[in-house]
């Protein structure tokens, strides 16, 4: 088994294949897979995996390089509060918060609704929350070349909530940064933007 597809003849495949694992861990924990409410467990599970890691299909540069503007503007830009559901590969279980992204440019802006496009494409896949968090600042950075690029994300991580250490209100805070943002006061220009509200 390659590749995780959707759609087509070999996405149905695919799909079967996966139906099989879902059951044998139905069965392996002890369960009856054949029981009515179990019974079409593997196959909802199993497009459900394929949602959740859709972003492997998903090319995040091409969506940035579809929508560069040349502009002057050259303020910082934020976008702030991008909801994000990510799974950890450690433990194939959800984690989730918020990602905070900004950038100042350099003679080109990029359409807003493509960076949390972007920050999707990065997170539907199997992540460790330190290696998403600069996947879409490398991303960003490449893309529109800007003065400095700023990455920050906060999340809660079920694989600490619901098992191991069981520390429910934990959240882990990763960030990355690049050009005029490794300035202490661009830094905390930007900081300070992201924890306040508008009101
Ligand atoms: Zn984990």
């Amino acid at each position: 088994m390659t590749k995780i597809k959707q759609d087509g003849e070999a996405g149905l495949e695919i799909t079967r294949q996966l139906e099989g694992f879902y059951k044998e861990i139905i069965t392996g924990i002890g369960e009856d897979a054949s029981r009515e409410g179990l019974l079409k467990t593997p196959e909802r599970a199993a497009k459900a995996i394929q949602y959740l890691t859709h972003g492997y299909d998903l090319n995040p540069s091409k969506v940035i390089n579809s929508a560069l503007f040349a502009e002057e503007y050259s303020e910082m830009v934020i976008v702030k509060d991008i909801e994000l559901y990510s799974l950890c590969e450690h433990h194939i279980l959800p984690f989730f918060g918020k990602a905070h992204v900004a950038y100042i440019p350099n003679g080109h802006i990029v359409g807003l609704s493509k960076i949390p496009r972007v920050v999707d494409i990065f997170a539907r896949r199997l992540q460790v929350q330190e290696r998403l968090t600069h996947e879409i600042l490398k991303c960003i950075d490449e893309a529109l070349k800007p003065l400095g690029c700023a990455v920050v994300i906060e999340a809660k991580h079920m694989c600490m909530m619901m098992r191991g250490v069981q520390k429910q209100n934990s959240t882990t805070t990763t960030s990355a940064f690049t050009g005029q943002f490794n300035h202490v006061e661009t830094r905390n220009e930007f900081l300070h933007l992201i924890s306040s509200d508008l009101s």
